[in-house]
């Protein structure tokens, strides 16, 4: 037990100590307060009340492990492309992780999302697949059609994946397949915020419909598959980019029988509304 000899020299500077720490403690969040404006659950301050924006760091990590022999121009091709730009963007304010995501190219397994490691796992070797494909789709006329349409489905399949880490990280309840909410957390994304994002979502749909062609016949795994059957995520997303904006889309369905072509017309606006509603309840603003 400590003793103090003066008791009231104590008591004195017990209250010059207490009055001090609270106006300290007034003037500091005086400053906290009118200093910055934050985003409510992020703690990130997006502006301040002096005209200087503050920005926020990137929430998402990329790593490129060593690429096999005839994977080095694919590594090249990721390394350079504006999409590892606009996903880093979006981790500043639309989708926020603490700890950062990790998005590691060149795994043998993916695209797949590892929640023990919190990492994307995006292999090589996928995208020289996805690429393979387009090169043979009527309507890619050239190297720089042929990149775009490499660079759109790689964007799509990483907010896909991103996706799974979102509902992990914001403990969001699943009600339905969760690769199908994903599929849609990646279009909606890609509609509300990415420049010719609807073009972005119609060329990644493309890769759904080109996988499409190489099946001959359905067996029980495609209908026990934690996926949608490729065609069915292929019009998921067609719908949606209709929905969003139904006067520019209106020969999105022309390839459809004039009666699925009407129902799609019809009921495609409110399943955009519907999807598009409960993904911005849960993305930052
Ligand atoms: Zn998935």
């Amino acid at each position: 037990m400590y003793n103090y000899p003066n008791t009231e020299g104590y008591k004195t500077r017990h209250y010059l100590y207490l009055l001090t720490t609270i106006m300290s403690f007034l003037f500091l969040s005086h400053f906290t307060y009118a200093g910055t404006t934050k985003n409510i659950g992020t703690n990130i301050p997006v502006d301040d009340h002096y005209g200087l924006a503050l920005e926020p760091a990137p929430t998402i990590t990329y790593r490129f492990l060593p690429p096999a022999i005839g994977q080095q121009q694919i590594e090249q091709f990721i390394e350079q492309s504006p999409v590892l730009e606009t996903i880093k963007q979006l981790s500043q304010r639309r989708f926020i992780f603490s700890p950062s995501l990790q998005i590691v190219f060149g795994s043998e397994d993916g695209p797949l999302f590892d929640p023990v490691t919190n990492s994307i796992h995006i292999p090589y070797q996928f995208v020289i697949e996805a690429r393979k494909r387009f090169k043979n789709k009527a309507g890619i006329n050239n190297q720089r059609e042929l990149n775009q349409a490499t660079e759109d489905t790689l964007l799509h399949t990483l907010l896909h994946e991103i996706g799974h880490a979102y509902i992990l990280d914001r403990a969001i309840p699943i009600l339905g397949k969760e690769e199908d909410s994903v599929d849609n957390f990646a279009t909606i994304l890609l509609l509300n915020d990415i420049a010719r994002g609807d073009e972005i979502a119609m060329n990644s749909a493309d890769l759904f419909a080109l996988e499409d062609l190489d099946i001959d016949s359905f067996d029980d795994a495609d209908f026990v598959s934690e996926h949608s059957l490729d065609l069915q995520r292929y019009y998921n997303i067609l719908c949606l980019v209709y929905g969003s904006n139904p006067s520019r889309y209106q020969r999105i369905f022309d390839e459809l029988p004039v009666s699925d072509r009407q129902q799609q017309k019809e009921r495609c606006p409110e399943y955009f509304s519907v999807i598009n509603q409960g993904w911005l309840h849960y993305l930052a603003e």
